[in-house]
């Protein structure tokens, strides 16, 4: 397929200089008037609309990072937005527990009633504080079953899907924000929280909600076939219509979601492992826990809803005519469709356990000869392996395999520990941070 022109894509920089400022400006009021404010209440009600403002900000900033609007998801890539979701979350549970306190406590000090008594009062009988104080203590339950050792007992799915009570905590918050007093009195100041918060609800409801749908009904994608390509893993190849319309590149991943019994009612991440063309689409999956093992007993004229395409793993992040790919595992797949379609002097380094991991061996061979490149296979268990070669992940090691290499850009994508292991190496190896382009298989 001919080279699509790059797709609009936010700079992961110009998106955080505006989060920035606009934190700045929703806290504007509160800085112009701090030289009037006096004694411990006053300070301690100035805290409470400072960090009231900022966790109110910071409440639409999250919806916002999480909606999948393709110029935020394809300019700063999915992996590093839930990232940037997961520390603003905290930041926001830590703002508006201080929020409540201090603004709690600058009422009760200038009122003189007891701490507790006073407290509770002051929720109870205050105007929107009782659905704030559940919103609150919904945010908090989502931040506690996210922590990291709570999570790793959870389902995936239950996790996910526990998320969605953010989006209630935070409607429920909305209402007791507009009382306070950057707004009351103000209505421009008002206008434009209500903009800020109806932007982030409509990106959300469109890209998560209606656009998959309507995709799912133009698109018609079914299974048309399932192969084995080693133990454990299977390519699933999808036919459905107007496929050019969906706007896929090589590198990128959709959510599939196979309507059929047991899988429905959850969507799973996985790249393209072939470059998407008018004919079919085509994933390849390793089987580690429920989802990816089903997909082995697909059958064909099995519905998908297919929500993407996601990720910034793209040509358009190309900087440099040479490019390194290093893939690990199945971490393969959107490296194989990079390896047909980038453009320039490719080299592509692909890492696995056992010789009978490297998948995709005959396809990767192919273009290798069809476009004059140079691939290497290296397994972990050398002696047993055939034709694979041990390349440990070091700088020296990937240095003397590549002389060049720091003019490189570099494409990485595999588990976790790998991706880390190959991005020490490769800085060590005198490769900027800016060049390494990054697919990690976990969020
Ligand atoms: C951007 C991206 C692209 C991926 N591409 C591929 C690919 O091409 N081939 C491949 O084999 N694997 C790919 N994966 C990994 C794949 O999504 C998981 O292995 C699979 O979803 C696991 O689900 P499970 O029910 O089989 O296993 P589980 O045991 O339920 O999950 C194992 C782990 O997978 C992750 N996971 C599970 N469900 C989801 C979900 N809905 N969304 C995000 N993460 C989830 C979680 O970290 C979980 O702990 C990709 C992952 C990401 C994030």
């Amino acid at each position: 397929m001919p080279q699509r022109a790059a797709a609009p894509h936010a700079h992961p920089l110009v998106v955080l200089i505006l989060i920035a400022g606009g934190a700045v400006a929703a806290t504007s009021g509160c800085w112009s008037g701090m030289g009037s404010v006096n004694g411990l209440d006053g300070w301690l009600a100035w805290a409470g609309r400072l960090t009231g403002l900022l966790a109110g900000y910071a409440c639409a900033i999250l919806v916002t990072l999480v909606s999948r609007t393709p110029l935020l998801d394809r300019g700063i890539g999915s992996d590093r937005l839930a990232r940037w979701h997961a520390v603003i979350a905290r930041y926001t549970i830590v703002l508006s527990l201080a929020h409540m306190v201090f603004a709690t406590a600058a009422r009760i000090d200038g009122s003189g009633a007891g701490l507790l008594g006073g407290s509770v009062r002051l929720i109870v009988d205050g105007p929107e504080l009782p659905e704030a104080t559940v919103g609150l203590a919904l945010l908090v339950g989502v931040g506690i079953v996210s922590v990291r050792k709570v999570r790793r007992r959870l389902p995936y799915e239950l996790w996910h899907y526990l998320h969605f009570v953010t989006y209630a905590g935070i409607f429920l918050a909305y209402g007791h924000q507009l009382l306070g007093p950057d707004f009351l009195g103000d209505p421009l100041a008002t206008a434009l929280w209500l903009a800020l918060y109806a932007s982030a609800a409509i990106l959300l409801i469109w890209y998560r909600f209606l656009t998959p749908v309507r995709r799912g009904l133009r698109h018609r994608l079914t299974v048309a076939e399932i192969r084995r390509e080693s133990p454990g893993v299977v390519s699933v190849y999808l036919i459905g219509e107007h496929l050019r319309e969906l706007g896929a590149e090589p590198g990128q991943f959709f959510r599939w979601r196979f309507l059929t019994r047991g899988l429905w009612w959850t969507a799973n991440p996985y790249s393209l492992s072939a470059p998407p063309n008018p004919r079919f689409l085509r994933i390849t999956v390793k089987a580690v826990g429920h989802h990816s093992r089903a997909l082995a007993g697909l059958r064909p004229g099995v519905r998908v809803w297919a929500e993407g395409p996601y990720g910034a793993l793209t040509a358009a992040r190309r900087r440099r005519p040479q490019v390194l790919l290093v893939g690990g595992g199945v971490g393969i797949s959107p490296l194989r469709a990079l390896f047909e379609t980038l453009p320039g002097q490719v080299t592509l380094v692909y890492l696995a356990r056992r010789d009978e991991d490297l998948i995709l061996r005959n396809e990767l061979d192919a273009i290798a000869a069809a476009r004059g490149a140079k691939v290497l296979y290296t397994v972990d268990e050398t002696p047993g392996s055939r034709r694979g070669r041990a390349v440990p992940l070091t700088g020296r090691s990937l240095r003397a395999l590549i002389p060049s290499l720091a003019m490189h850009d570099v494409y990485l994508c595999g588990p976790a520990g790998m991706t880390t292991a190959a991005r020490q190496a490769l800085r060590r190896a005198g490769v900027p941070d800016r060049r390494i382009h990054l697919e990690q298989f976990d969020f």
